[in-house]
Order: structure tokens, then C-alpha cells, then sequence
């Protein structure tokens, strides 16, 4: 199994030095090979008159975001009107015995490699990180055309390189620490807490930079493989889970996880202003604005870390609840929107509650409910449970015991039914309205629009380092009923008191 493992590095001055300076190189050499690639798209060689270095073409869209026949120039040259580079040499491949034009990456990587020779910024940095730099960039690019994202950016700073497979090497390996050979940077000592004696191979390590930190991030494989998913039948019980910014998580047994709120409580949220304002206090360019910078940095960095390690818990403690979890297959993204504009008709505009829409996205961001989904589904991989989204439809209104669905039933904290009298801790409701569609069972002609849309059984599809298994297997019949907690003792009310996660509830 393929796993990331990451590190604290114990690197001493001189290196961090070292590795500070490689940064601020790989950025220029990022931003130029970026801007020669926009150049060439741009001028598209069409003076014939013009010396050029290589030889570019257009041939695709940047609206509709096609290339054809792959020639793009912002990653393939092409010759065209003619027009011959100063040195034919490098716009071709070498090693076929068929002439090739290279790819821009690898005509860039072999400038790269001159730029080496002349100049002693890019002489101190290791071939494979600068090779690997461009190699970031095609990756980017391939995440425009491809992948839905944006056209890549200039980068202001950049924070982390790239070791290819093979790269680093462990030294010595101790209980407490250990030591790792960075090419060209040298053997750095760091933070172990794993075992080391098991990886079969390191495959690509990336050095990050954060908070003033640096740490190592490595790619491994070990000989540990995922357990075989439970099937249906082996479930016994499931926990319906439900989260908010008022409690972080609300469990179907009557439990919560507190929300800490790491960044927006009362003492942070004012530190990190008052660090903002200092800030903007310094003047343009100084040391000071730069050490004030450094300071807010490593504030929201030990701040990131603990919301990191809150939320493991959190996920620790609901997969160890039950057989399975369910959640809902909530789209976050949409749910953190600014508000949008009311016309008045008279050419301004209405109050739209802007100000307190966008005090609930910042609520809602520093809950981290993605990165808190994304470990429940690591950690229930890593124990067999399958985790099962359903729709989030009025989960908050549906009241689980005569699914009466009234938007009056909810006011505040409390859920109180308008046709059958049922009350509870709304969060804790929306839970068990959730563990209820887990088990629910629809006819097969009822009209689905979208995956979450016909309260189907929907497996969580998890995206492992590489060559993850896929999930689906157990969801293939899906007129199977899930065997669910005893559903009659939701019904009386819950009395246990809920208290931080971490002390008995
Ligand atoms: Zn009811």
C-alpha cells in the first residue's frame, strides 16, 4: 500500500538557509518558464524575421479550453510558417532514431540544464528538483485543460519542491529520530514517530516549508494492505452523523464533538486581527513588514495543527462507534457563497445580510467538515467500515419518527413536531433523520437526477495515494435493508449530557 507519511525536519541553520535561497530560485525559474510559455502562445512565431529561441504554435483554445491534436504551444512546440529555432537541436528529441519535436517541459528542462552550467543559483540546486519544478508546471497545465482548473499563476512565493522517486535516501533509523539524505542539501535529521524499517520504497518526497517549519513529506510504500470492505450483511450498526457549526458533529447514539472553533473564537479571531493590522502598520518592503509576515504565519500554522489534530479525534471517535457511518453528501462549496446583492429598484440596493452571511462562511471554514470527511473516510478504510452518503434534503426538518417535513418544527437548538409531538436535540434529530435514509429502501423506477438526489445507498469513493481499491462493491444490490440500532429507543428523549470530546459523554 501506498501511504504519505509526513515529517518535521530538526534541519540545523546553514541548511535551512540553503533551502530558503532554492525556493526563491525555483520561484523565478517557475514564473519564466510560465511567461515563456505564455510568449510563445502569444507571438505565435508569426514573424518569420524574429529570433527564436523555439518554435511554438497555436493550436488551441484558451476560452474553451481545447487542444488540438495536442499541439498546443503552451505545452508542445510546433513549427509553424517556416520559422526554424536558433538551435534546432533542442526543440527535438534525442534519443529516438525517428526526428521529434519535444515537449516544452523537456526542451525547458534542457535550458534548464545549461542555466546550470552559467549560473551558480541554479549550479547549487539539484537537477532532479529543478526538473521536477517544470514538471509542476505541466501538471498545472494539465489540471487547466483536463481538470476543470484555472490557468496557472504567477506565484508569489512558492513553499515546497519536489524529490522524484529514488531521491532520498534514510540514513539511520532511531526510536525518537532519524536521519534523511536530501540531494544537495545533505543528510537533515528529523521528528520520527513511525516504523521506518518497513518501507519497501520512498517514492516521491516533497519538502514543504510552513509557519516557519520544514517538513518531509514522503510518499512509501509499505507492506500493510487495506482490509476487504464489510458487506451489508456483516454490518450490525450504523451511526448517522451530522454535522454543524453549533455542535461540530452530532452522532445518532446522542453524543456530540464540541466545536472548538480554532480561528473564529472571540481571543484568536482578535490576535490574528491585531496581527493583520500590525501588518498593514509596517512600511512597504521593510524587514519589519517581512517579520510581521513570518509572525501571522506561524500563528495560523499552530492554529491549522490543531484543528488537524482535533479532527482526527473527532474521526477516531465516530468511526469507532459503529459498523458503518453514514454522513450526508453535503456540496460545501455551495454552502459557503457570499450573499448575494438585493436591488431596490431605485438603482441601490436592499440589506441582504451580507455582513452576517459571510460571519457564517468564516464559522464554517474553520470547521473544516471536508478535511474532517476525508479522515472519517480514511480511517473507516483503514478498519473494513463502509461510509455511506445520502441525501441532505431536509434532514433538518424531517422529523424521523412520522416524517412530517415542516420548516416550523425546528426553532433554535430544539426540534418539536408539529404533527406528532416528538421532540429532541435538533442536531441530534438530523443524525438519526440521517441513519434513517441510510436504511431506507426506494422502488428502482423512482426518477434520479443526481447521485445524492434518489436517497439511494451511495458509497464514499476515497481517493488513495495511488492504486486504491474501489469502494462499490458492496453497494451493488441495492434492495438490500440495512440492520440498523434499534430505531424505538431514538424516540425517547435523550438525557445524557453532552460535554467536550475527549471526557466520557
Ligand atoms: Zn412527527
Amino acid at each position: 500500500m501506498l501511504v504519505r507519511w509526513n515529517f518535521k525536519l530538526k534541519s540545523c541553520q546553514l541548511q535551512q538557509a540553503k533551502m530558503s535561497q532554492w525556493l526563491i530560485t525555483l520561484k523565478k525559474h517557475r514564473n519564466y518558464a510560465l511567461r515563456e510559455r505564455e510568449i510563445g502562445y502569444n507571438t505565435n512565431n508569426q514573424n518569420a524575421d524574429e529570433p527564436v529561441n523555439y518554435a511554438w504554435g497555436s493550436y488551441c483554445d484558451l476560452k474553451t479550453r481545447v487542444e488540438y491534436g495536442g499541439y498546443c504551444p503552451l505545452t508542445c512546440p510546433v513549427l509553424k510558417h517556416g520559422v526554424i529555432p536558433t538551435d534546432l537541436n533542442i526543440a527535438l528529441k534525442t534519443s529516438s532514431s525517428v526526428i521529434k519535436w519535444d515537449s516544452a517541459s523537456n526542451i525547458q528542462i534542457k535550458v534548464t540544464t545549461r542555466l546550470r552550467h552559467k549560473l551558480k543559483h541554479f549550479s547549487d540546486i539539484s537537477a532532479v528538483v529543478l526538473q521536477g519544478n517544470i514538471l509542476k508546471l505541466d501538471t498545472a497545465f494539465t489540471n487547466f485543460w483536463r481538470h476543470g482548473q484555472g490557468f496557472p499563476r504567477y506565484l508569489r512565493t512558492l513553499n515546497s519542491f519536489n524529490y522524484s522517486p529514488g531521491q532520498v535516501k534514510l540514513k539511520t533509523i532511531k526510536d525518537n529520530y532519524a536521519i534523511v539524505y536530501l540531494p544537495g542539501i545533505g543528510n537533515v535529521k528529523m521528528h520520527n514517530s513511525r516504523d521506518l524499517t518497513s518501507i519497501q520504497s520512498v517514492r516521491t518526497c516533497t519538502i514543504k516549508r510552513a509557519g516557519g517549519y520544514w517538513f518531509l513529506s514522503m510518499l512509501v510504500q509499505i507492506p500493510q494492505e487495506l482490509p476487504k470492505e464489510k458487506s451489508i450483511s456483516q454490518i450490525k450498526s450504523v451511526v448517522g452523523i451530522d454535522v454543524g457549526v453549533n455542535k461540530l458533529v452530532a452522532l445518532s447514539d446522542g453524543s456530540f464533538v464540541e466545536n472548538i472553533r480554532v480561528t473564529t473564537n472571540i481571543k484568536t479571531s482578535r490576535r490574528l486581527t491585531m496581527r493583520q493590522r500590525a501588518i498593514s502598520r509596517k512600511r512597504q518592503g521593510s524587514q519589519n513588514k517581512n517579520k510581521a509576515y513570518a509572525r501571522i504565519a506561524r500563528t495560523q500554522h499552530k492554529l491549522a495543527q490543531h484543528r488537524d489534530g482535533y479532527n482526527w479525534q473527532a474521526a477516531s471517535k465516530i468511526v469507532k462507534t459503529a459498523d458503518a457511518v453514514g454522513r450526508e453528501d453535503l456540496n460545501i462549496k455551495n454552502m459557503v457563497k457570499r450573499a448575494k446583492p438585493k436591488r431596490d429598484g431605485k438603482g441601490g440596493y436592499k440589506r441582504n445580510g451580507a455582513s452576517r452571511k459571510s460571519g457564517l462562511n468564516k464559522a464554517i471554514l474553520d470547521c473544516a467538515w471536508g478535511d474532517l470527511f476525508a479522515k472519517i473516510a480514511w480511517l473507516a478504510a483503514k478498519s473494513g467500515k463502509p461510509v455511506i452518503l445520502v441525501n441532505p434534503k431536509h434532514s433538518s426538518q424531517e422529523c424521523p419518527q412520522c416524517r412530517h417535513t415542516d420548516k416550523s418544527n425546528r426553532s433554535g437548538e430544539k426540534f418539536l413536531c408539529t404533527n406528532c409531538g416528538y421532540t429532541q436535540h435538533a442536531d441530534t434529530k438530523a443524525s438519526r433523520t440521517i441513519v434513517k435514509r441510510v436504511g431506507l429502501v426506494f422502488p428502482k423506477n423512482i426518477k434520479k437526477t443526481l447521485p445524492g438526489d434518489s436517497r439511494k445507498v451511495m458509497p464514499v469513493k476515497i481517493s488513495l495515494p495511488m492504486g486504491g481499491e474501489s469502494r462499490n462493491h458492496a453497494y451493488e444490490s441495492l434492495n438490500i435493508q440495512l440492520s440498523l440500532f434499534d430505531l424505538t429507543q431514538y424516540t425517547v428523549a435523550d438525557n445524557r449530557i453532552s460535554k467536550r470530546y475527549g471526557k466520557t459523554s
